[in-house]
């Protein structure tokens, strides 16, 4: 008997386990993406996954252009509705961008709060163009076979690469991490700032597929690694 119970046990533990956590109750209060960054900004974008509406209308409030990308189903794990195809941004892409709105969002905060005051305080220059790998892919996580479909498959995601500054120096994740002492610094400095905006943010320590980039993500999982 007690086996039986043990058992039961281990497996509702399991379960729990297998599950993403609750996001917790974002504070109440209407908020902007002007905001300056603070403790609460991340599960404030978090609840922006829920009101797609109210999201479109805090990038237009900040001037963000984007237009709508029509929506795509590819599978049952692959492709995305109402997406967003953004430029304006505080920092232009060296390629466009598709993208869920709560994800755009994220990005504006990021780049506004964290990479360019980082740029400017490590370097003395601006960024002027980010690299990214790429937003959505019908795959699953890390592209192995599993049963997780990557956040990748329904636009939720974006692989950051690099950064060029306007110097035209150019500094890349697989390069800059173990790098010089100011890319280093500036890189980590980015990548902990992702954590304050995005629910999860891989990076070269995460594990060796991302040694040449940044996945951040606005899907269940939260993790800062
Ligand atoms: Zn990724």
């Amino acid at each position: 008997m007690r086996g039986v119970l043990a058992l039961a046990l281990l497996m509702f533990l399991s379960a729990c386990a297998a599950r993403p956590p609750e996001p917790p109750a974002a504070p109440a209060g209407p908020f902007s993406l002007s905001d300056q960054l603070t403790r609460s900004t991340g599960v404030r974008l978090a609840t922006l996954s829920r009101d797609p509406g109210l999201c479109r209308a805090m990038l237009w409030e900040v001037r963000e252009r984007y237009s709508e990308v029509p929506d795509r189903r590819a599978g049952p794990y692959c492709g995305f509705s109402q997406a967003v195809e953004v430029s304006g941004t505080p920092i232009p892409y060296t390629r466009n961008a598709k993208v869920t709105c709560p994800v755009a969002a994220a990005l504006h905060v990021w780049q506004r709060e964290v990479v360019i005051p980082a740029a400017r305080r490590h370097f003395g220059r601006d960024v002027v163009a980010i690299n990214h790998y790429g937003t959505y892919s019908c795959r699953m996580r890390n592209s192995r076979r599993g049963k997780v479909p990557s956040e990748h498959a329904t636009a939720n995601a974006i692989d950051i690469a690099g950064f060029r500054l306007s110097d035209d120096r150019n500094v890349t994740v697989l390069n800059g991490w173990n790098g010089g002492r100011d890319e280093r610094a500036f890189l980590r400095e980015v990548h902990r700032g992702a954590c304050q905006v995005f629910r999860l943010v891989l990076g070269p320590d995460a594990d060796a597929a991302h040694a040449n980039h940044f996945h951040f993500d606005m899907g269940e999982w939260v993790a800062c690694q």
